[in-house]
């Protein structure tokens, strides 16, 4: 009798051919065998990996082909190389004695043990499983990809410059190489393929003879081992892409198999251990299949608990609607998310002073066009949204207008949800909708029109556009084209081909929303002209339809009071918001130039003891004189580090320079007996000076600026005391800015104090003819003096000393 066996030709695959021969050579000398060497594709391709060119698989099937035309009587593989199902017509012999089923390390010269490898050492494998588990006994390691047969891999030591490569022992062996083995990695320490160091004999099914002649060498042992590690294969249905191992040990009274399983990128991998007695109702085999069956499924729920476990720790992903630029047009429950996110990713169209809101360590990743129009690309934008969830962090995709319409949220959406982290959607106003309210275009109205239509005026690249035109020119709603402005000829040349008429009316509005806004009444024919004429830039909304009509009537934005003026507001930062507020809701656009900084003292030792002095000090009349905001605030945050309230002030007379100190004041519940009329240190100091008497006590609230009006004017009627609550300091630092804000186009700036003035000269130094084209507005007669003593003009003078009067000041002079 004469066998042909197929095999593949390495060395390997030979020597192991050879030695099976060898085994039934044993048992029946006469058969002869001719070995037929059968190339696989695995063996073809070898410069891409093995999950790249199939997987499982790619080391048989040829060979497998060859058995099933009944070219070759058996084929000779490696157990492992199987992949684990059946194919039809073919069957594996029960398995001959197993090799050493270990993984090996073999090392660069000079290294002897792993303990010698460098921490951070370089190690060849193609495999995940062998590199993820390694990775856990060497944390640092880096693991560089290889492939080929063992020598090659070998080889690969040198010619990469690895520190090591880490193979099968049992390849090594049968090769005569065990010389070369630095280190054996234990099955507990690195489990093994299933599988692995044994031999796979494959006949047809029907070659019974065949068959009694391969299972005459078979190894019991090895085949209950085998059979279980290849049903937990089996079981997680496992590929090369993922991490897995199984090894089963045969005891004396039972069965103790381990399995191993990750996640593709290694970030989980979970292991399971489980003993089993022999049992009385199965036989060993079904038993072993059993039980490697029952490891998979118990490591897959494990895996399953791990990864829940992760997403427990994911942060969550809020895709928030911004609104169409207006910072009140945002939801309240998008600002309410703004405010306790980790990560906000916004971008250009997102209105920035949103991001003031964050709290503080907030991080802001800005994803919008770079001042080269580069913009990020869109998955880069979605990996990083998930990395910052991965890593627990509650992120806030902030996105123009609702994050639905036309801004990829709906992509982004899905790449969160196939990441198995949480998301939730806050809508907001579209452009579409709430631009076309700012510019006095209601969308839908029953004279003009009972639909709307948003569509995108992106050009597809190539190609047709793949718009409706004839649906649209017909149907009679509001259009709405979004990113529009490059293809703008295009649309309306569409529009009027398919029937509509050329004079419709129309109109463009950019930067709707925005203190910017602008828009135009055109109408359809004549839209790409208009654009040009009045140098509309993106973003702009193109809006055909009747109800643009209504435009005149309804245009509330752009009637208020300070619409398109930019207005220059020269305050410490912290005193800015009331007025910016002000200037903001009759349509103006502040331009904030802070000149003065509020810098707490080093100390306040000193000023806590006078705090303490004023209190217990009940024999005379006392006064407290506040003359800034700051200068309240600041008092009161003493008071409260020293566990005081405003009981303090009941047997003080409260004096304030002006409104807004007492405003300030009557937050925190007192109410200022004295108020001057007119808003000056010198006013005010002639309505204490009508009260006092000698051996009163004057206690004034100020700053290291402070002109010591008070304390000039009445510092011989009584005892004026000065106390230094804070320094005013030069904002060097948005010195820069407050330049470019004033060459580019502010239209007025206001001067709040002397101080705001002295201040910007010592910013601009000489380059007073910054001003000259831009109106001033002074609060009253000593920063005028202080104005024109320092060469600038001053146009107007407001007629109280308030942030009103002076805003009104400004509506008057328009
Ligand atoms: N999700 C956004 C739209 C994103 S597409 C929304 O719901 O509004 C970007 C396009 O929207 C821009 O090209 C422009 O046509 C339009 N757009 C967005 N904000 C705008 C604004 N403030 N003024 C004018 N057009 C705007």
């Amino acid at each position: 009798m004469k066998l042909v066996v197929g095999t593949r030709g390495s060395e390997l695959a030979l020597s192991q051919t050879q030695w099976v021969i060898d085994r039934i050579k044993e048992k029946y000398p006469k058969i002869e065998f001719e070995i037929e060497v059968i190339k696989t594709k695995g063996d073809k391709i070898l410069y891409k990996s093995i999950e790249k060119i199939g997987g499982k698989g790619v080391f048989v099937k040829e060979i497998e082909d060859r058995l099933l035309h009944g070219k070759i009587d058996m084929a000779i593989h490696s157990l492992k190389d199987m992949p684990s199902y059946d194919v039809e017509g073919l069957k594996i012999c029960d398995i001959p004695l197993r090799e050493d089923p270990r993984d090996v390390l073999v090392f660069r010269d000079g290294i002897n043990s792993i303990d010698e490898l460098p921490e951070n050492a370089r190690i060849g494998t193609g495999s995940k499983r062998r590199a993820y588990q390694l990775a856990e006994i060497l944390p640092k390691a880096e693991f560089v990809s290889i492939r080929g047969n063992i020598r090659t891999r070998i080889d690969k030591i040198k010619k990469e410059g690895l520190d090591g490569v880490i193979i099968a022992a049992a390849g090594v062996k049968r090769l005569g190489l065990e010389d070369i083995i630095g280190e054996y990695l234990g099955v507990d320490k690195v489990i093994p393929s299933p599988g692995q160091g044994a031999l796979a004999i494959q006949i047809r099914v029907e070659d019974k003879e065949i068959e009694d002649i391969v299972n005459s060498i078979s190894d019991e042992v090895s085949h209950l081992s085998s059979t279980a590690e290849r049903a937990f294969m089996k079981g997680i249905d496992g590929s090369c892409h993922i991490p897995m191992g199984s090894y089963c040990e045969v005891l004396d009274d039972g069965f103790k198999i381990t399995g191993v399983y990750g996640s593709e990128n290694g970030d989980t991998l979970v292991y399971r251990e489980i003993e089993e007695k022999y049992s009385q109702d199965v036989n060993k085999r079904t038993q072993a299949k059993n039980l490697g069956h029952r490891l998979a499924d118990e490591i897959i729920d494990k895996f399953k608990e791990e990864k829940n476990m992760d997403r427990n720790k994911y942060g969550k992903v809020y895709l928030v609607g911004a609104g169409p630029g207006d910072f009140g047009l945002m939801t309240i429950k998008g600002l309410e998310v703004l405010r306790k996110s980790d990560v906000v990713i916004y971008d250009r169209l997102a209105n920035e002073e949103f991001l003031r809101e964050t709290k503080d360590g907030c991080e802001l990743i800005y994803v919008g066009k770079k001042a080269s129009v580069h913009i990020v690309p869109q998955d880069d934008i979605n990996e990083l949204i998930i990395k910052k969830a991965k890593e627990g962090k509650m992120v806030t995709r902030l996105k123009g207008g609702d994050p639905y319409v036309f801004g990829r949220g709906g992509e982004e959406a899905e790449r969160i949800y196939d990441e198995g982290i949480e998301f939730e959607v806050i809508p907001g106003v579209t452009s579409a909708i709430g631009g076309l309210s700012y510019s006095g275009i209601p969308i839908t109205h029953r004279d003009f029109a009972s639909s709307f239509h948003v569509i995108t005026g992106h050009p597809k690249h190539g190609g047709d556009d793949n718009i409706n035109w004839s649906g649209l020119a017909k149907m009679g709603g509001t259009l709405v084209f979004l990113m529009g402005l490059k293809n703008i000829s295009h649309i309306s040349e569409r529009l009027i081909e398919n029937g509509m008429d050329r004079n419709t009316p129309a109109a463009l509005i950019s930067w709707a929303t925005w203190h910017n806004q602008r828009s135009v009444v055109s109408t359809l024919e004549n839209l790409e002209a208009d654009v040009k004429k009045h140098g509309l830039t993106s973003p702009t909304l193109i809006v055909v339809g009747g109800v643009v009509g209504l435009k005149d009537k309804l245009n509330f934005y752009e009637r208020r009071p300070l619409f398109g003026l930019n207005i220059g507001v020269t305050r410490s930062r912290t005193q800015n918001s009331k007025t910016i507020r002000q200037i903001m809701e009759l349509g103006g656009n502040p331009v904030e130039m802070p000149t003065i900084k509020i810098k707490e003292l080093e100390s306040y030792k000193e000023v806590d003891k006078k705090i303490i002095e004023i209190r217990e000090n009940k024999s005379n009349k006392k006064y407290i004189v506040f003359n800034s905001v700051n200068g309240v605030e600041v008092f009161f945050k003493r008071l409260k580090l020293l566990r005081l309230d405003s009981r303090f002030f009941s047997d003080l007379t409260v004096c304030s320079i002006g409104s807004v100190t007492s405003e300030a004041l009557e937050k925190h519940g007192i109410i200022a007996d004295i108020e001057p009329q007119k808003y000056t240190s010198e006013s005010l100091s002639s309505d204490i000076e009508d009260e006092v008497n000698k051996g009163d006590l004057i206690y004034v609230i100020s700053s290291d600026l402070s002109r010591k009006v008070i304390e000039k004017r009445l510092g011989d009627l009584c005892k004026v005391e000065t106390l230094e609550l804070y320094h005013t300091t030069l904002n060097s630092k948005d010195a820069n800015k407050i330049i470019e804000s004033l060459e580019r186009e502010l239209d007025y700036i206001i001067f709040t104090s002397s101080s705001t003035v002295k201040n910007l000269v010592d910013i601009i130094g000489d380059k007073k003819i910054l001003l000259e084209d831009i109106k001033t507005v002074s609060i009253g007669p000593i920063t005028t003096n202080t104005l024109r003593e320092l060469g600038i003009k001053v146009d107007i003078e407001a007629e109280e000393a308030t942030i009103s009067s002076m805003i009104k000041s400004i509506i008057d002079n328009r």
